[in-house]
């Protein structure tokens, strides 16, 4: 029997717990933490709603840190679901489960292989609480977003040697979880007061995870950092160079390569972005609420596009700056190409050329996979693809535009004891009358299989960020986020 919908009062936090208290919202959702998308899985019982079928929890609380994790990961999918108009779907079969208290420390994580977003509670002695990571926006609508990022483009973190795609993911983390934070109305009353809508003054929006950040300045920085120091800020001025320039790892305020230190570039940019869209609206007369509320919805849209129209595997961040471009001539008419442009020259993000794409003649649009495989086999000329790519996923979107993702798995041998699987990809889209817009082949070559073998290597010093599965005389390496402490060896 289908749960009925009803609306329920729900109190959780739109910001995070450092600078915002909890606040009082209507949701839509069935009497339960749990729907067909997403699901909160405890050590402690789930809460169950109040006689009147609210979940009015104190913050603070296990109770609260599960209401909080359901409604921010659902708000976070709905934003970008809104944005595309097509249901986005999860990298793996079933629901997406949250485990709001996975284990102690400063740290959250998304972990496919398990289907689950995880948070971690960390006692921080100056603050003399515990810092849940479950209780923040900032912290939940970022790993949400790692999830999303993993269901519309799954080979960003399926393999090894995908360059900065790490660094990128970090960065979706982190733009999910500012446009998110941007829907609530206190918040953008709040940001609004902050800046009085230049953007580029410092705000409760762009400044991320506030609590957390003072927990790893009081736990792991020796209280070094000021007390309104954050971990990351996209209002920054970090300017892109090649990470294989960069130090591994450097104090804060200094670009590393490390994945979430390089992410602040792209995150600097998006929100350069935005506050441009902003401007732009106020120049056309509106006040600052609403240029805000404009600029949020056209990069929710933007980053959605960009995202869909981007690549698969991601050598240099540089290709989704290419992307964004393609995303705002197909879906605003080059609307924003000059803030685009301008913003992408001024951190160094300059799209590369893009390698030669295949063309594909006019016919009927692919329904479902079947039919996708024979337009690969009928209708396509220009570069010699592998035999072996096959349409592995097909979403219509509300302009009945239609994109597929066709993959061809290559076992790769890293050394003679360990190999692991790389993925050649074609994203094809195609709009309501069946003509091929957009065309993006990735083939697996020589330079993606060495990146491979340098990033296994790094993983293997540092016993993280995989896990190996026994195979016929050797192992099989499975790529999983670094954050996912204690590598175990899989079962079978
Ligand atoms: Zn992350």
């Amino acid at each position: 029997m289908k749960v009925s919908q009803q609306q329920m009062l729900v109190r959780y936090q739109p910001q995070d717990p450092l600078t915002t208290p909890a606040v009082e919202v209507r949701v839509d959702s069935a009497p339960t933490l749990s729907n067909d998308r997403i699901s909160v899985q405890d050590r402690v019982e789930t809460v169950k709603p109040d006689s009147q079928g609210n979940f009015l929890c104190q913050p603070g609380t296990a109770e609260f840190h599960q209401v909080n994790t359901f409604v921010i990961a659902n708000r976070t999918l709905n934003v970008f679901e809104k944005a595309l108009g097509h249901k986005i779907p999860w990298a793996f079969q079933g629901d997406l489960k949250i485990h709001p208290h996975y284990d102690e420390g400063f740290n959250a994580f998304y972990l496919r292989q398990d289907h689950s977003l995880n948070f971690f509670d960390g006692f921080d002695k100056t603050l003399g609480k515990t810092v849940a990571g479950s209780e923040s926006l900032d912290v939940v609508s970022h790993e949400t977003g790692h999830a999303i990022l993993d269901g519309l483009r799954p080979g960003l973190m399926g393999w090894f040697g995908s360059g900065e795609a790490p660094a990128f993911h970090e960065s979706f983390g982190d733009m999910a979880a500012m446009l998110t934070a941007l829907q609530d109305d206190g918040v953008l009353d709040r940001v609004c007061a902050e800046t009085g809508g230049d953007l580029h003054k410092p705000n409760v929006v762009s400044r991320l995870a506030e609590e957390m950040s003072q927990g790893i300045n009081h736990t792991y920085l020796q209280g070094t950092r000021p007390e309104n120091w954050v971990m990351r800020d996209a209002n920054n001025d970090f300017l892109y160079l090649k990470p294989e320039s960069l130090p591994e790892n450097a104090p804060p305020e200094v670009l590393a390569s490390e994945p979430h230190s390089f992410s602040r570039i792209f995150t600097g940019a998006f929100w350069d972005v935005l506050s441009g869209v902003s401007d732009h609206f106020r120049q056309q007369g509106q006040d600052p609420r609403q240029a805000l509320i404009s600029s949020r919805d056209v990069m929710a849209r933007l980053l959605a596009r960009t995202v869909e129209l981007g690549p698969n595997r991601l050598n240099r961040l540089s290709q989704m700056g290419q992307a964004m471009i393609e995303a705002d001539r197909r879906y605003f008419q080059s609307e924003y190409a000059d803030i685009i442009e301008k913003t992408l020259q001024a951190r160094n993000l300059v799209p590369q050329s893009s390698p030669k794409s295949p063309t594909f003649s006019r016919g009927q649009t692919p329904t479902n996979l079947s039919e996708a495989d024979r337009m690969l086999e009928t209708r396509q000329t220009g570069p010699k693809l592998p035999d072996d790519l096959k349409a592995q996923a097909l979403w219509k979107n509300d302009l009945g535009e239609t994109f597929i993702r066709y993959d061809a798995i290559r076992e790769v041998d890293l050394d003679p004891k360990t190999c692991t699987d790389l993925a050649a990809s074609l994203t094809v889209a195609m709009d309501d009358q069946g003509k091929v817009f957009h065309a993006l082949w990735e083939p697996v070559d020589e330079t993606s299989i060495e990146l491979a073998r340098q990033e296994v290597d790094g993983c293997l010093k540092s016993d993280r960020g995989y896990i190996a599965q026994p195979g016929q005389g050797r192992e099989k390496l499975i790529k999983v986020p670094i954050a996912y402490a204690n590598p175990v060896k899989a079962k079978g």
